[in-house]
């Protein structure tokens, strides 16, 4: 037994949410997006409960190599293509799925000496500006694609800036649509968000990431609270020591919260070097004992400290839920002005993990 600090990840909201997916996408195949070491959920413990995805997206060679070794057979997806041209013997070797976004990847991937051709997903830029071929470009581009003896079947992709909104990807479609014109492809366009809520997006694959984590893509819990996603980390720890605060007293660094009258407070064993936001503010949500309650005082590199007001009973040895079944992720990244995303893939190496 060491420190109590444990993220644990559940099997079962892993595949709850899988199925989620699926009933929201019926027609669809599915890359579940596990980029970001899972949205810091350690691939290695999510995998197995995702096996039955289409197909896995991510970023890194590292990572693709792993999965490859841990015995995925399947589809995977490279998120941005290769970085250099060096890489591409890696993506032949491993068969990974080849994202082109760039002119220059084009040129590498006709250059390179493969072993067997491609497949490559064509991303189209739909209005977000950051990865992807010029609409004009896009017919020029698939006419030589089609041509080049290292390219297997091609996908038309593109990537929403703002499918949480009301007709927030009909614009973007549009565009696509428009870029695409004549072209018979898979297409795959929708991430969490579009799979969710713009269902005209859907087409061939759809790439979820953060649904699959039970945390929402609009970062507001209340926009998916009936869509029977459930959270999957647990980010739980104890509480390592009690301090007993006159009116006046003081808490933690810079002194920030002051007790304006007689009162008990937890420390609890979870501070910034393991992920938890320095920024959040006195009041952000923590749940003690099965009791909600808030932090109190600045967030420490290895500790922060929380009211046990609310829970009299509560005392060294207590449980506490930093977020996950009843904290919602989503709540304490609103309450730190971020998204669940950012808190999720920020959980730090230190951090032990277990599969539940
Ligand atoms: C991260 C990512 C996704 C998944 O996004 P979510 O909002 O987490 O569903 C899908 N497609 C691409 C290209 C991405 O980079």
């Amino acid at each position: 037994m060491g420190r109590p600090l444990v993220a644990s990840i559940g099997s079962a909201a892993l595949k709850n949410n899988l199925q989620v997916a699926r009933r929201a996408a019926p027609g669809a195949r599915i890359w579940s997006v596990i980029k970001a070491n899972a949205y810091g959920h350690r691939i290695d413990h999510v995998w197995p409960a995702l096996r039955e995805s289409d197909g896995f997206a991510m970023l890194n060679t590292e990572e693709a190599i792993g999965l490859r070794e841990q015995g995925w057979k399947g589809p995977i997806l490279m998120l941005e293509g290769f970085f250099h041209a060096d890489e591409l013997p890696v993506f032949d070797r491993y068969r990974l799925t080849c994202v082109l976004h760039s002119n220059w990847q084009v040129k590498a991937l006709a250059d390179a000496r493969l072993g067997a051709p491609l497949d490559i997903y064509l991303k189209i830029n739909s209005g977000m500006n950051r990865l992807g071929l010029a609409p004009e470009r896009v017919n020029n581009v698939w006419q030589q694609l089609r041509g080049l003896r290292n390219v297997g079947e091609i996908t038309l992709m593109s990537h929403f800036a703002c499918a949480e909104k009301l007709d927030g990807a009909n614009e973007a479609l549009a565009r696509f649509e428009l870029a695409v014109e004549g072209i018979v492809a898979p297409r795959s366009l929708a991430n969490s968000a579009a799979v969710l809520w713009q269902p005209q997006t859907h087409y061939d694959w759809v790439r979820p990431g953060i649904l699959l984590y039970g945390a929402s893509p609009s970062g507001q819990w209340r926009d998916v609270a009936t869509s029977g996603l459930r959270p999957v980390m647990t980010l739980s720890s104890e509480i390592i020591a009690v301090q007993t605060l006159r009116a006046g007293d003081a808490v933690g660094y810079g002194a920030r919260y002051r007790a304006r009258a007689g009162q008990r407070i937890g420390i609890v064993a979870a501070g910034y070097a393991d992920g938890y936001p320095r920024v959040a503010p006195d009041g952000t949500p923590v749940r003690v004992d099965g009791v909600m309650t808030g932090t109190v005082g600045m967030v420490s590199m290895d500790m922060l400290a929380v009211d046990l007001t609310p829970c009299p009973q509560a005392g060294i040895g207590s449980h506490v839920e930093l977020w996950g079944e009843h904290v919602r992720v989503d709540d304490v990244a609103a309450a730190c002005g971020t998204i669940g995303y950012e808190l999720l893939s920020a959980v730090a190496p230190r951090v032990a993990f277990v599969t539940v």
